[in-house]
């Protein structure tokens, strides 16, 4: 049931011991980078004098901007020779990033994927097809040497190509699939294209879904769509990529790796700890790199801690569902607004295919948001105002979930541009 079960099943107080060893380990690692010697001279500290954990609270958070700055290696604390791989982050906000690997930090993210992966049920037996862009982007790869290390047949078939996907799918009998979210969802009107029934044709067990917000509607819709149990995935490029934090067969949160990842949750505002249950911004620090470690980089990404231990005997505490990043939320009117809170709403409704688009505009200096959606092709009868009823309940639900009243535009099905790797769901015209 468990891969490792020691580490997985260690008793808190342990694993905390573990944590500060390596901690401690990490902190003389990232001294001998240029930007954490230069930072630690600057603050006056001194890392010998870290003996808690809690002291680690002294450092000063790691941000997006800092890796910018150093980039590409100020970050880097051994040789180009030392080390063997790069990954860089997708860009999805700005300008890349690097983030470097030695042998060890393969191994051990590898190790971690595997863990994930034999977490959510997945065996040598297994066929596994990894369904998302390969090369600099760490799903990829991530996922791929997880996967072999566990011992499944990997089938690298990156994301795209549909029918090729689903071609491949039969015809190797892949069990397991890496996938992001809206990239399933494009998937399933590929099927119904083809007249598959993934239920019947196909010989899928689960989903690993990650990389980018969706909502448990999503995950309800994709698991009853293909008769599979699907799997949140959690990562980030800065903490190796994916294997930060994934759902064990309870699927309530993900644990998180505490003896790879130190994990804190601040209020973003005031930068103080919030106590578990309570949303925040996650902080982490690796503990288990060598090449290239982070002190208490801030994520940006927003989710809480279950206070309660998980049923399946993991200590690992787990980090709930991610409700956005604190960049993607939308500010209409003076209320906080997330795409996963319209997301969430949309995708209970039956009638609504997968796919839709969130415009923002401003007109006559106020500000409006639309939402434009797909119908259905079940349910499209070539006539859009024959659904009038719908979209007027459409916008009823909406106002009640994100307290402003939006437009609500409903489409023709397969009318929105479609993605195969994370989706844009937002199109803010305002400052045009
Ligand atoms: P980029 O920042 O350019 O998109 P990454 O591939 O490193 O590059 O993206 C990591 C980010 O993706 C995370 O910080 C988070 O915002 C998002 N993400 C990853 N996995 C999930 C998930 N399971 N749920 C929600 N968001 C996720
Ligand atoms: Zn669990």
């Amino acid at each position: 049931m468990y891969w490792e079960p020691d580490i997985e099943t260690m008793p808190r107080p342990r694993l905390e011991n573990m944590q500060l060893t390596k901690l401690k380990r990490t902190l003389e690692y990232a001294h001998r980078s240029p930007f954490y010697s230069q930072r630690f001279a600057a603050e006056g500290i001194d890392i010998n004098k870290l003996r808690t954990l809690d002291d680690l609270r002294r450092i000063p958070f790691t941000v997006k901007q800092d890796l910018r700055e150093s980039f590409p290696d100020g970050l880097l604390c051994t040789s180009y020779e030392d080390v063997v791989r790069i990954h860089s982050s997708s860009g999805t906000t700005g300008q890349i990033i690097v983030v470097f690997y030695n042998q060890h930090d393969l191994d051990s993210w590898s190790n971690l994927m595997a863990r994930c992966m034999f977490g959510a049920g997945t065996r040598k037996t297994d066929v596994f097809q990894n369904c998302v862009g390969y090369g600099l982007f760490t799903g990829g790869l991530g996922f791929h040497f997880g996967s072999e290390k566990l011992g499944a047949l990997t089938i690298p078939s990156a994301s795209g190509n549909s029918r090729r996907q689903i071609f491949l799918m039969q015809s190797m009998k892949t069990t397991t699939v890496h996938i992001i979210p809206s990239y399933a969802l494009v998937l399933m009107t590929v099927l119904n294209e083809m007249g598959v029934d993934p239920r019947k044709e196909l010989f899928l067990k689960r989903a690993f879904l990650g990389a980018e917000p969706y909502s448990e509607a999503t995950r309800r819709r994709v698991e009853e769509f293909y008769g599979i149990d699907v799997y949140n995935s959690y990562g980030l490029t800065e903490m190796n990529g994916p294997g930060v934090a994934f759902e064990c067969t309870e699927k309530a949160g993900m644990h998180l790796w505490e003896d790879a990842f130190i994990l804190e949750v601040i209020d973003p505002d005031t930068q103080e700890p919030v106590p578990d249950g309570q949303e925040g911004e996650l902080v982490f620090t690796t503990i288990d790199r060598q090449a290239m470690p982070i002190l208490r980089y801030r994520t940006k990404d927003l989710a809480f801690v279950y206070p309660e231990p998980c049923p399946c005997g993991r200590t690992h505490r787990r980090i709930s569902r991610i409700k956005g990043r604190i960049d993607d939320m939308m500010i209409m009117k003076g209320v906080n607004i997330f795409p996963t809170q319209i997301e969430t709403t949309l995708m209970k409704v039956p009638e609504l295919g997968s796919n839709y688009l969130i415009v923002l505009e401003r007109r006559n200096l106020v500000d409006e948001m639309i939402v434009k959606v797909e119908v259905r092709p079940e349910f499209f009868t070539g006539d859009l105002r024959r659904l009038e009823r719908l979209r007027a309940q459409l916008v009823a639900d909406l106002r009640t979930e994100i307290l402003i009243t939006p437009k609500v535009e409903l489409l023709e099905p397969s009318s929105l541009p479609i993605s195969e790797g994370k989706a844009v769901r937002v199109q803010d015209l305002r400052e045009l």
